[in-house]
């Protein structure tokens, strides 16, 4: 998910696209490209799927009433028991019901408002109600157990279920969607369902059920399965939805349109009268945008960077393997279902919108560019590592961010998000400048409800520190390192559903210097990173990174003369000579995160030295006999991304002539923290 921004038709798009009204809106733009037979690409493009990853099927067969915005729908859940217990019940989200009342788990934790948009007073609420279950083939009539909230439930089965037997179970349902203000719902001819058709829990490795309530900042966790569903919408409706169209037929007023889906653990769909389309074709993989006439004209630069996205993703984390992407823009009126993600499908928001006077001297790419970007990077850090989202968040969101950044990086455009009249920041001050906003007293590893939703601590811990944190060990350790300890991950959990053990191991195994010493990298003779020690303190300590240039000056050096004791016991007296001068420098660690620094030292001579500090004792003082100092720095690189406060990184001699000044720190602050306020905009 994503926060989003809205705006009509951008000044940006202007400039790209030559104008942005006037011109006739179209049904369909773009090319004329078919829909995949199968869901997945060819194995040679996608690598192989594990079929022991495959435990819950869903067919479900589901009708539209576009007048009273109800679903009623028909499912078929096949379930493996791929536990090593019997089971006697199974685990249900109801996920709708969030939108149920005032007093739900999602509703008190967002105080019934999500991004800004509230729920209107006279909105009717959401909800879905079980109608009918039963077993197939075998007793029907089973009864729904609600559970602490309306959001979960469980069925006891009439007889358990035994390690490796499966179960199929048909469940009639009614979803009444809500008007969208979060993620999900209607407005007007508009229809985003979301989280619409009860759908099971987890069954845990030991037999007992992962079941949590649907909260305000966390919604996914489901296994891998196949989808096969019917959606029965207005004839002239055109509808998206997770997977490929295999059939579409008309029966007179009325439309049913077939979708199949491989080895993903979640469905969403849209429908619209009033979509255009826009389709394209990246490397055999369909990508299909659904706008509106507000903002159709903006379908090639969200394929631009959806390609850009693809390019750095696969390279970096594996091939893509799924044959289709869709990408819904929703109205703006219906702004509140932008920015969220589902397998295969995800909807994104306008692009930002700058005065046609500013356009010469802003320019950005966190808009909503950016949320394509971070919606489709969700297909890999959570449609296919299906993390929890609701005990580790950070693994979907934290990871997804940083992924975006490097798409950034990736770019052909280069590294930058924001312009201004020739200042450029990149993803890395931007996420400096929220670190600042942190004060490090944010813990990353902890689960989505022990976040207030209080000056967007969340977003800044979860998403932005995580990021900040994996950058910064990233340029500690070397990009190329880090980059396939990253992949190695990725890789590994496909399909699976790793945890943050699974994550801090691979990495610690992943980044060593010798196999006899995983998780152990030498920065240089005298100086090496505990990888996991590392990790554990940035994402599961609140401790902030934060160094000083303690001291610098150049003092009269310390005499050699005296009386000394030769080895036979003899004192003799040597001459002091003249002592010279002696370079001094006082480092300082004041934050509680400890880690390798580096430092660099500019010598009068014009001789620069770099070296690393372990950090490990809170101040260290280093001589240089017989040289003068000019100036130091610490982090010169800016490894430290983790690091908010820059301005005491660098310090001149006691008494030397600042033939250079600090400008460039303090600019950098300032430009962040001006540009942030004026634009409010972070990755
Ligand atoms: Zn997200």
């Amino acid at each position: 998910m994503q926060r989003a921004r809205l705006g009509l038709c951008s000044g940006v798009v202007a400039l790209a696209l030559g104008a942005c009204d006037g011109a006739a809106q179209p049904r369909s733009v773009g090319l004329n490209v078919d829909e995949p037979a199968d869901p997945l690409r060819p194995v040679a493009q996608r690598g192989a799927v594990p079929e022991s990853a495959r435990v819950t099927d869903y067919a479900i067969d589901a009708k539209l009433d576009e007048e009273t915005y109800r679903i009623d729908g028909l499912e078929r859940i096949t379930f493996r028991n791929r536990s090593d217990a019997a089971v006697d019940h199974l685990a249900l989200h109801l996920y709708m019901n969030a939108f149920s009342a005032g007093d739900t788990a999602w509703m008190k934790e967002g105080r019934g408002s999500h991004r800004a948009m509230g729920q209107g007073q006279q909105t009717p609420w959401g909800r879905v109600e079980v109608t009918s279950i039963g077993v197939v083939d075998g007793p029907g009539g089973l009864t729904l157990q609600p559970g602490e909230d309306p959001t979960v439930a469980t069925v006891p089965l009439p007889t358990p279920l035994a390690p490796g037997e499966r179960i199929e179970v048909d469940i009639g349902f009614t979803t009444y969607l809500p008007e969208v203000f979060a993620r999900t719902g209607y407005k007007d001819d508009f229809v985003l369902a979301g989280q619409w058709f009860p759908k099971l829990a987890v069954l845990e490795p030991d037999g007992t059920w992962n079941n949590h309530v649907f909260t305000f900042h966390s919604e996914f966790f489901a296994d891998f399965g196949n989808y096969r569903v019917i959606l029965d919408v207005p004839k002239g409706w055109l509808v998206g939805a997770t997977g490929v169209r295999t059939a579409d037929e008309e029966d007179g007023g009325r439309r049913r349109v077939t979708y199949e889906a491989a080895m993903v653990h979640d469905f969403a769909w849209t429908a619209s009268p009033a979509f255009v389309e826009h389709v394209a074709q990246y490397e055999g993989i369909r990508i299909r945008q659904l706008h509106t006439a507000e903002t159709w004209q903006q379908a090639p630069v969200h394929l631009q960077a959806q390609e850009e996205a693809l390019d750095s993703m696969q390279a970096r984390f594996g091939p893509y393997p799924w044959s289709t992407i869709t990408i819904v823009h929703p109205p703006a009126a219906a702004g509140g279902a932008g920015g969220m993600e589902y397998p295969t499908f995800f909807t994104s928001s306008p692009l930002f919108e700058i005065p046609l006077a500013a356009q010469d001297v802003v320019s950005v790419r966190l808009d909503g560019r950016f949320t394509t970007v971070h919606e489709f990077g969700h297909q890999y850090f959570q449609g296919l590592l299906a993390s929890n989202e609701y005990e580790a968040p950070w693994l979907d969101e934290g990871l997804n961010t940083f992924a975006n950044t490097m798409v950034l990086d990736d770019s052909p455009q280069g590294d930058w998000a924001i312009k201004v009249m020739g200042h450029t920041l990149d993803s890395g001050d931007l996420l400096r400048l929220d670190m600042q906003r942190l004060q490090g007293t944010a813990v990353v590893d902890q689960r989505a409800d022990q976040f207030a939703e209080t000056e967007g601590l969340y977003g800044r811990t979860v998403y932005r520190k995580t990021a900040a944190t994996l950058r910064s060990l990233r340029n500690l350790v070397g990009h190329e390192r880090f980059d396939a300890a990253m992949r190695t991950y990725a890789q590994r959990y496909r399909f699976a559903h790793p945890s943050p053990d699974d994550f801090i191991d691979t990495l610690t195994e992943a980044l060593q210097d010798d196999a006899s010493t995983p998780g152990v990298v030498a920065l240089d003779d005298a100086v090496a990173l505990d990888v996991r020690d590392w990790l554990h303190q940035g994402l599961r300590t609140p401790r902030s990174v934060a160094f000083a240039v303690r001291w610098v000056e150049n003092r009269r050096g310390q005499s050699q003369g005296g009386w000394h004791r030769d080895e036979g016991g003899t004192w003799s007296r040597t001459d002091a000579g003249d002592p010279g001068v002696e370079g001094v420098v006082v480092l300082e660690r004041s934050g509680g995160f400890v880690t390798p620094v580096q430092y660099a030292i500019a010598f009068e001579d014009g001789e620069t030295l770099e070296g690393w500090w372990d950090g490990v004792r809170t101040t260290d003082t280093l001589l240089f006999p017989g040289r003068r100092i000019l100036s130091v720095r610490i982090d010169p690189n800016r490894h430290l991304e983790l690091e908010a406060k820059r301005v005491d990184n660098h310090r001149f001699a006691l008494g030397e002539a600042r033939e250079v000044t600090t400008e460039g720190d303090i600019a950098d602050l300032a430009e962040a923290a001006v540009l942030a306020a004026l634009l409010g905009v972070a990755p």
